[in-house]
Parts: structure tokens; C-alpha cells; sequence
């Protein structure tokens, strides 16, 4: 049972953005619709500044400020920041740092600022909803966000850059297209309310519902239907053991569109330095995973231990065996390679690289079969369970 949540008074700033303006918008929306057709530029005007908010705050607060997934220009960062601001979720500062916090005490009921283990809504929209002590700014965490001029302008001036942001935007768009109120509650009210809820899913569904693909050792998850909600960020349990990679979808194919905007401004100049976890770190976790998933097949099928299941459990203590003696054989590798850094001479650092990277291709290698003996195994064990 979780300690009972501490008395905390009422944010009434964020009381205001919540719950206030969510009231009117189901009031004032429908209202105005009963007597206007909303234009269709009002609608793909909702849909764009949708993308602009949330990928301000997936691609500039959460993996450029917070996490330091890759650097950014000058120019980049003050489109980050604007377009961060227009999302309306509190300063860079205030949220990347609290952010940092979630992910060094992540599921800790008093320390996680957003932890599940207190309940969905307290994730999702509870926490802020009070000043808890668990959400109280420490900036310790941040002193690199604490030198950096884009971040301390914007949280000196947060309040009036909303306001601007919202006027600069939305005012043109509604002279333009001849629909001033559409665009002010479809693409200002709407769009605000929807891209808030898009970022608290990720506090509150992404760790809950998914599969743990890369560690159990926390609450996130990997779950493609919030990955297309939450542009990208979905693949939750990636981004909690690796958290300083770019790629939240790791696997070329994965959806995640904050990673293809990074490594689209990367082309154009405006990133660089894009920080990508080594494959083979990424395989050995998940390949660790794997192997506790069958140990966990094992229990409940060993439970009616016959001579088929005798069998497989031995071929897969052999296989992690193996497996065990990759990552040692990788290890020794990565040591050759510090000490060859070391001692080899100019000239002769080359031709030790080639040499070297071939044998860690080979180890990698070793770990691709690995799970692909480990995959045979548990699927004839399961037809034969079956
Ligand atoms: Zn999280
Ligand atoms: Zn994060």
C-alpha cells in the first residue's frame, strides 16, 4: 500500500490550463458549432499547430533539453523553444528537469514526480494539479540547462512568450483564412487541450500498457498504437534504458517522427552529434530480456515437467551459457581496443581498428543466433505444450 499522497496546495495556473479551459472548450465549442460551420482551413490548421506543439516539446524539451540526445544550433533551438511554448506545458527548465527526475526515480512513489505506482489520473494530470513536493523545481540536475541562454530567456519570460507565441500564430492564421473564431478554438483552444493529453499519455499509458521488450526492471512500456499518438515517444521501455539515444523507435521501421525530424535537421546543418546507443548493447538487452521471458515460460510449463521440457530447459541454460560467453568475448574486446587506443602508435591505429571491428562484428554476430536459437527453442516447446 503507497503512503497516502501528502496535503498539497492547489496550482491554480495549472487548475486554469486543465481543467478550465478543457470546461470551455466542451461548452463553447459545440455552442458555436451549432450556429458556424468551422472552415476546413480551421481543421488542417488544428491539425499542423498539433504537430508543431508536440513535436516542440518531443524533439526540443524532451530529447534535446532534457535528455541531450543530440546539440542543436542556435536557429533550431529558438524554433524548439517557440514551438515548446505554444504547447503550453511550463517552462524548459521546470519540465526537463523534472523530467531527469522521473527517469533517475522512475516508479518511485515519492520521488518520481509522475511515478504510476500512485494511479493513472495522478500521472496523467494529477500531479500537477497540486504543488507536490515530488514536482517541486530542484534544478541540481540541470546545470547545463541553468547556462544556456534559449532556455533561461524563455523561463524569464514564460508567460508573455505564450501570449506572443499564441498571438504570432494563431492571429495571422485566422486573418488569412477568413475564419478568426474557427481557428482561435479549433487551432488554439482544441489543439492546446489535445496535444497536453498527447504528452501526459506518455506519463501515464506508456507505463502501462505494452510489452517490456528491453527491461522489466520499470513500469515503461513499447506500445506502437501510443507511438503513433504520441509522435514517437511510444516506445517507452526503449527510452527508459537507453535514454540518451535520439531514436526513441529504434528499428528503422519503427514509428517514431520526432527521430526522423531530428535526423532530418541533422542533414540540413541545423543538428549534429546524434547520440545512438551501440547495436550491440541494444541486442544484448533485449536479448536478456528474451531469456528471462523463457525462464518464465519454463516455470509455468515445468510445472508438468515431462521429457520434452527436461530437454529444452537444458538446450536453453546451454544457449545462455553461450550467450554469456559473447558478452565476456565482447567485453575482452572492448578492453583490446581501449588498450590498442592506448599503446599503438599513429599509423598503426588504423589497421588495429579494422582488425578489431571485424572481430566485433563476429561477436555480434554470435548474438543474432543466439536469439534465434533461443526463438526455435520456445517455439517448439510451445507446440509441443500446446
Ligand atoms: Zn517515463
Ligand atoms: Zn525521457
Amino acid at each position: 500500500m503507497n503512503a497516502p499522497l501528502p496535503k498539497a496546495p492547489m496550482n491554480w495556473i495549472a487548475i486554469f490550463a486543465l481543467v478550465f479551459l478543457p470546461i470551455v472548450a466542451v461548452i463553447a465549442i459545440p455552442l458555436y458549432a451549432m450556429n458556424h460551420d468551422f472552415s476546413a482551413a480551421a481543421w488542417i490548421s488544428m491539425i499542423i499547430l498539433l504537430g508543431v506543439s508536440s513535436l516542440g516539446i518531443t524533439a526540443g524539451y524532451h530529447r534535446l533539453w532534457a535528455h541531450r540526445a543530440y546539440e542543436a544550433t542556435l536557429p533550431l533551438k529558438i524554433i524548439l523553444m517557440l514551438m515548446g511554448t505554444f504547447a503550453v506545458q511550463n517552462s524548459i527548465l521546470f519540465w526537463a528537469s523534472g523530467h531527469r527526475t522521473h527517469h533517475r526515480h522512475v516508479d518511485d512513489v515519492d520521488q518520481d514526480p509522475y511515478s504510476i505506482n500512485r494511479g493513472f489520473w495522478y500521472a496523467h494530470i494529477g500531479w500537477m494539479l497540486r504543488d507536490y513536493p515530488a514536482a517541486a523545481p530542484n534544478y541540481k540536475n540541470a546545470p547545463d540547462l541553468l547556462k544556456d541562454k534559449v532556455v533561461m530567456f524563455q523561463d524569464k519570460y514564460y508567460i508573455p512568450l505564450v501570449i506572443a507565441v499564441h498571438a504570432a500564430i494563431l492571429l495571422p492564421i485566422g486573418w488569412a483564412v477568413g475564419d478568426m473564431w474557427g481557428v482561435l478554438l479549433l487551432s488554439g483552444l482544441m489543439r492546446l487541450i489535445l496535444s497536453h493529453h498527447v504528452t501526459f499519455f506518455i506519463n501515464s499509458l506508456c507505463h502501462m500498457w505494452g510489452k517490456r521488450p528491453y527491461t522489466d526492471e520499470n513500469t515503461a512500456r513499447d506500445n506502437f498504437v501510443l507511438a503513433i499518438a504520441t509522435w514517437g515517444e511510444g516506445y517507452h521501455n526503449y527510452h527508459h534504458i537507453f535514454q540518451y539515444d535520439y531514436r526513441n523507435g529504434v528499428k528503422w521501421w519503427q514509428y517514431d517522427p520526432t527521430k526522423w525530424l531530428i535526423w532530418s535537421c541533422s542533414k540540413l546543418g541545423l543538428a549534429k552529434n546524434l547520440r545512438r546507443i551501440p547495436s550491440f548493447n541494444i541486442k544484448k538487452a533485449e536479448l536478456a530480456m528474451k531469456f528471462k521471458y523463457a525462464e518464465q515460460d519454463l516455470a509455468i510449463y515445468g510445472l508438468n515437467m515431462t521429457d520434452d521440457i527436461a530437454t529444452a530447459k537444458q538446450r536453453i541454460s546451454q544457449e545462455y551459457d553461450a550467450f554469456s560467453q559473447t558478452l565476456n568475448d565482447w567485453a575482452k574486446l572492448k578492453e583490446q581496443e581501449i588498450q590498442a587506443k592506448k599503446t599503438a602508435v599513429a599509423e598503426k591505429i588504423h589497421q588495429m581498428d579494422d582488425k578489431l571491428k571485424l572481430e566485433f562484428q563476429q561477436v555480434e554476430q554470435r548474438l543474432s543466433h543466439h536469439r534465434e536459437t533461443l526463438n526455435q527453442l520456445m517455439r517448439n516447446l510451445k507446440k509441443k505444450t500446446v
